[in-house]
């Protein structure tokens, strides 16, 4: 006789796949509902908290405090951290649907949009995504090398990754010891040469997608001011309706903090960060490395609130060290799940996974990879609440897992894992991780010192 899935007998089992935030709301929003659910996380690296751990910048400690959110929600009997395994290499999806009822894709964007312009690949020429990614530690990342040696970086977009990332080639050393920034990352900015920093907006400041507390911090760096020409508040009538019709206040203060660093008197400081508005860049020149970017003014067309840039024909040469682009992230697809190229994401119809207009039975996805790279970290609560609704609005339906397979619990498939070699990391694994990388910090004034290598991680259990 078959038992309700959701009873206590008979638990709804999910496969969560990624470990950041959206993986982590819609575990909490499983393991609270009314129906009895397991839910299993896997993250391809040993360490959990996605975009928390490797994408949040060094200088932002306070926004990783929602780590203890993390922690609480992962002490939850029924909650599994599988770390340092990789669906679609170590398990496919396919068979993840053998051992659970539902699998759940949280794995975030991956990489990063391109701008498709000519000499985009050359040397000096990166994607703020590695830049991050690197400053964070990264195993995946720790080998790039970003040459610092030049005068002038510029970074496209005005994201606030844009922003992380100007930021942190703005600050001085001493700005950034004592943050859990990696070590390496570290020394290679203290000898930075750099002296001039370029955000570059296509559209118009009112249109600028950092947000204010992002932005001001420019006006309190140690060796740094920012530099805004006056001339970009000489508003088009769309971008003045846009700016007195703003539901919310972040144009309203962009538009003060921005005015402020204009009229601001002339710096003495080591270092500038210019701020361009109506700009984009067409081409990168260079012979071995990027030495210039070739900038094309924009004007604003279309309705309020819904204006785009234009280029003018008019061009500007800026001298170019070092350039990123930074015009959003990407998702990358992920084998036998479906995958929209132009967007990015995993198609889906309110977290269902849908093939064409069909949807695929117990497979759904959440956070970025679901909606695209936009929103704070607590905009994935609501996001991946709504799939695990679905989940559980699915249950009746759902497909149970192959006998002897699915239950008891987790053993078949760890045993699976472990026939491929492959060490599974817990989450109480990951504790002694976590306490070994406070320890290495504290000897050094910092947080954390990061584990950059998946090995280390693993030799700091004793199983290297
Ligand atoms: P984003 O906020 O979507 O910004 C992307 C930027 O790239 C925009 O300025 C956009 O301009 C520009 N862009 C896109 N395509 C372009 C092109 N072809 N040429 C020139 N510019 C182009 O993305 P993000 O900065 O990657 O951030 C992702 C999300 O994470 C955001 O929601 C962000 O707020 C969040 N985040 C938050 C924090 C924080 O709270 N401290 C830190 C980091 C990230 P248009 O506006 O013209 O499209």
């Amino acid at each position: 006789m078959s038992v309700t899935l959701g009873s206590p007998e008979n638990p709804l089992r999910v496969a969560v796949v990624g470990a950041g935030p959206s993986g982590f709301y819609a575990a909490e929003a499983l393991l609270r509902s009314e129906k009895n659910v397991v839910v299993d996380m896997f993250e391809r690296l040993p360490a959990p908290f996605g975009l928390v751990r490797y994408g949040v910048a060094p200088d932002h400690a306070k926004i990783k405090n929602v780590i203890k959110i993390y922690e609480k929600i992962a002490e939850d009997p029924d909650f599994s951290f599988l770390g340092n395994v990789t669906v679609g290499r170590d398990i496919s999806v396919d068979e993840l649907k053998d051992f659970y009822d539902a699998v759940l894709l949280t794995c975030g964007a991956q990489t990063d949009r391109r701008l498709g312009i000519p000499g985009e690949d050359l040397p000096g020429s990166h994607t703020a995504t590695e830049f991050v990614a690197w400053y964070n530690g990264h195993p995946d990342f720790r080998e790039r090398a970003f040459d610092l040696s030049g005068r002038v970086a510029v970074v496209v977009g005005q994201g606030n990754v844009a922003v992380d990332v100007c930021r942190i080639l703005c600050k001085t050393p001493d700005e950034l010891k004592n943050t859990d920034i990696a070590a390496y990352a570290l020394e290679a900015l203290a000898q930075s040469r750099i002296k001039e920093i370029h955000m570059v907006g296509r559209r118009g400041p009112v249109q600028a997608a950092f947000t204010p507390v992002e932005i001001r911090e420019f006006g309190g760096l140690a060796d740094c001011d920012p530099v805004v020409n006056p001339q970009d508040f000489e508003l088009n009538p769309a971008s003045r309706t846009e700016l007195e019709t703003a539901r919310e206040l972040r144009q309203k203060k962009n538009i003060e903090i921005l005015g402020g660093f204009a009229s601001a008197g002339p710096s003495l400081k080591g270092k500038k960060f210019f701020v361009h508005f109506l700009k984009s860049p067409v081409e990168l020149r260079g012979k071995e490395n990027v030495e210039k970017v070739i900038l094309e003014e924009n004007e604003l067309i279309g309705e309020p609130g819904k204006q785009t840039a234009r280029g003018t024909g008019k061009t500007e040469e800026l001298a170019c060290d070092l350039f990123f682009r930074s015009v959003g992230y990407r998702g990358v697809p992920i084998e036998g799940v479906p995958f929209d190229e132009r967007r990015g994401v995993i198609p889906n119809k309110e977290g269902r996974v849908v093939r064409g207009e069909q949807i695929v039975p117990g497979l759904y996805a959440a956070g970025w990879i679901k909606r695209g790279p936009t929103g704070v970290i607590g905009t994935n609560k609501a996001d991946s609440e709504e799939t695990a609704r679905h989940i559980l609005e699915d249950i009746s339906g759902l497909a149970q897992p192959v006998p002897g397979c699915g239950q008891p619990g987790t053993g078949l498939l760890l045993e699976r894992l472990k026939k491929k070699n492959i060490r599974v990391v817990s989450f109480a694994d990951w504790k002694k991780i976590d306490a070994e990388e406070i320890k290495r910090g504290k000897a050094v004034g910092k947080p954390r010192e990061k584990f950059v290598a998946a090995a280390d991680m693993l030799d700091a259990l004793g199983v290297g």
